[in-house]
């Protein structure tokens, strides 16, 4: 490496903590070169080229107590946003985020897609982020795609769900509409980034699990999503819990996913919608109850398996599963307390996300903009 070579690695070093800083919170170039280490004269040099291209703002000047006015840089509240999309069975959603982590906009639109074409629905997509971007005037950083299916090389290599997305060019697809860059990655994946990224809702060690036609699992180990060499990680719903159990649609007997998915809950409850069941079991309704009860205890189980393995402090009961939260996690608590080799030692803490149904698009915003804070360069293509 030359020295020049050397010296922007450095800079580019600087600026990413600068701006990590930054996404913590606001803060004064003194109170920056306090959080970060580095002087006020290298911290002064970082900063101006990211005000003079309206990616940082100064704030007026404030006095804080003796010393003198301090002047808070922010993300400039026109800056560069990053665009989320999600593609699921049952909807579509977008999202504009901007680099503070602050949500701009953002629209879920139900929707059944599973015989539309990749092209239908990567139409459909653009055009819903076409309407959340178009008069804003923000530079767009590029866009994040959550699919529910197994991402692998930038492709969908499986999704039982919606199966005419396995293979089709979906990232250049929808790059090619938007002219921009766009990055793929799986929803259960996507959800768990959204708990670790711009804020950490539950820590740097825990599962994320959620349940829509399927069941999906993040996993974040040390502050990352663990994705496994193939992008087979966290697929929490094909874990076994009765080895001759019902038959699966991976082709497997026994899977988590078949005792407790959303349809099978919603079967066994009676209830054609989510909504429906929640109501009943507001009213009491002892089928619906029983119902949830039974595919918590199975999820449990699965649950206590993945705790087993990973050793995680922390579970998050996301999508449909925070909404039945108050009744699901009773019976998920009991098998883990029991099953859980380190419950010993530590209770398992078990949350409901605070990101409800849009935690997933989310996740996806926040893909491209942790990627444009740690490879600052990004800011200024
Ligand atoms: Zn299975």
């Amino acid at each position: 490496m030359t020295t020049v070579d050397h010296l922007r690695q450095v800079r580019l070093g600087n600026l990413r903590t600068v701006l990590l800083a930054l996404v913590d919170r606001p803060g004064s170039r003194a109170d920056l070169a306090a959080r970060t280490g580095l002087t006020k004269a290298t911290l002064s040099n970082l900063t101006e080229p990211l005000l003079a291209n309206g990616i940082l703002v100064e704030e007026p000047a404030t006095l804080a107590g003796m010393g003198r006015p301090s002047k808070p840089l922010r993300f400039h509240p026109d800056g560069p946003v990053a665009v989320g999309a999600e593609i699921n069975v049952s909807h579509l959603a977008v999202e504009t985020l901007g680099l503070d982590g602050e949500t701009i906009r953002r629209h879920l639109v139900p929707t059944d897609i599973r015989k539309a074409s990749p092209d239908d629905v990567l139409d459909r997509v653009a055009g819903l982020i076409r309407e959340i971007t178009g008069d804003s005037g923000r530079s767009l950083l590029g866009v994040g795609l959550a699919i529910p299916g197994v991402v692998h090389d930038g492709a969908v290599v499986r999704a039982p769900n919606l199966p005419k997305l396995v293979g089709a060019p979906l990232a250049g697809g929808l790059g090619e509409r938007l002219g921009l860059g766009v990055e793929l990655d799986n929803e259960a994946n996507l959800a768990a980034l959204a708990h670790l990224w711009p804020r950490h809702l539950a820590g740097e060690d825990f599962v994320h699990v959620s349940a829509d036609v399927g069941i999906g699992a993040g996993v974040v180990l040390n502050g990352e999503v663990y994705r496994g060499v193939s992008g087979f990680a966290g697929e929490l719903g094909h874990v076994v819990i009765e080895r001759d159990g019902v038959l699966c649609t991976c082709g497997s007997r026994g899977c988590v996913e078949r005792y407790a998915g959303l349809d099978v809950i919603l079967r066994e409850a009676g209830r054609r919608r989510l909504d429906s069941l929640q109501k009943a079991l507001e009213a009491g309704d002892e089928r619906a109850l029983e119902s949830v009860r039974k595919a918590g205890e199975a999820l449990g189980v699965g649950l206590a398996t993945l705790m087993n393995l990973f050793d995680v402090p922390t579970v998050v009961l996301g999508g449909s599963y925070a909404l039945l939260h108050e009744h699901l996690s009773a019976a998920v608590r009991s098998e883990m307390d029991t099953r859980v080799l380190a419950g010993g030692e530590r209770h398992t803490r078990l949350i409901a996300s605070p990101l409800g149904e849009f935690a997933v698009v989310r996740g996806a915003a926040g893909l491209v903009t942790r990627r444009a804070v740690q490879q600052p360069e990004r800011l200024f293509a």
